[in-house]
C-alpha cells in the first residue's frame, strides 16, 4: 500500500474533508498544507508584516510556532498559533485570500517545504494541498487531483462556513473562489496543476463517501 497519498486541486473541491477521512481510516498522518500558508498569513497580519515583504514573510514561515492537536472524536484537528487556538480564524475567506498572496512568494514556499516533508512518517501521510504531487512529494505512489465546478465548490464552501457559524454569501464566495483559482493557477512558482502521473477526479456529481471509496480502492490496488 502507498505510504504517501497526495490530494491536490483548487479550493473547495473537498480535499480537506476527504483527506481527513482517508487519513483517519488508514491511521495515517494528515498534512493540511493550506493551513501552513493560512497560518503564515495570519501570523504576518498579527505581526504587522506586509503581504509583499517576501524576506520577512519567509522569516515568519520559517519560525511559525504551530501545533496541530487531535480534535475530539469526529471533530477536526485543532490548530494552534503561538499557543492560541486559531482553528476558526484561519478558515475565513479573507485568510484564504491572504494565504494565496503569501503562497505566491518563492521564499515563503521554500521556508515551508521541509516542514511539510517532515509529515512523511510511518505508517504514511495523506497530503492535502496544491503542489503535493508536483513539488513536495514527487515520488508519491498515489496522486489524486480533485476538481469540481466553481459553482459547486462555492455552494459547498457556503455550507461549510455556515455550519461553522460564519456568515457567508454565495456570490461573494464564488467570486473569491474564482479570483483565488486564478492566482493559484497563474502564479510563477508552483502553480496549481495536476502532476503528470495524477489521477483526475471530478467530484461535482460525487458524494463524499463515493470519493473516499474510490481513493481507498486506488490505494489498495
Ligand atoms: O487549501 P487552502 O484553501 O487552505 O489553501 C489556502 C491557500 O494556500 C491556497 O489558495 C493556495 O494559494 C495556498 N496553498 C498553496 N500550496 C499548498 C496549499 C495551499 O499554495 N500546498
Amino acid at each position: 500500500m502507498a505510504s504517501v497519498i497526495t490530494l491536490d486541486g483548487p479550493g473547495g473541491a473537498g480535499k480537506g474533508t476527504i483527506s481527513q477521512i482517508i487519513a483517519a481510516t488508514l491511521g495515517w498522518h494528515l498534512l493540511d498544507s493550506g493551513a501552513l500558508y493560512r497560518l503564515t498569513a495570519l501570523a504576518a497580519e498579527r505581526h504587522q508584516v506586509a503581504f509583499d515583504d517576501e524576506a520577512e514573510l519567509a522569516n515568519i514561515a520559517r519560525q511559525l510556532d504551530v501545533a496541530f492537536l487531535p480534535g475530539a472524536e469526529n471533530e477536526p484537528v485543532r490548530v494552534m498559533l503561538e499557543g492560541e487556538e486559531v482553528s476558526q480564524a484561519i478558515r475565513t475567506e479573507a485568510c484564504g485570500n491572504n494565504a494565496s498572496k503569501v503562497a505566491a512568494l518563492t521564499a515563503v514556499r521554500d521556508a515551508l517545504l521541509q516542514r511539510q516533508r517532515d509529515f512523511n512518517q510511518a505508517p504514511g501521510v495523506v497530503a492535502d494541498g496544491r503542489d503535493m504531487g508536483t513539488v513536495v512529494f514527487t515520488d508519491a505512489p498515489l496522486k489524486i487531483y480533485l476538481t469540481a465546478s466553481a459553482e459547486e465548490r462555492a455552494t459547498r464552501r457556503v455550507k461549510q462556513l455556515q455550519a461553522a457559524g460564519i456568515d457567508a454569501k454565495f456570490q461573494a464566495i464564488l467570486s473569491e473562489i474564482q479570483s483565488r483559482d486564478g492566482r493559484d493557477m497563474n502564479r510563477a512558482v508552483a502553480p496549481l496543476k495536476p502532476a503528470d502521473d495524477a489521477i483526475m477526479l471530478d467530484t461535482t456529481e460525487m458524494t463524499i463517501p463515493e470519493v473516499v471509496t474510490y481513493i481507498l480502492d486506488q490505494a489498495k490496488a
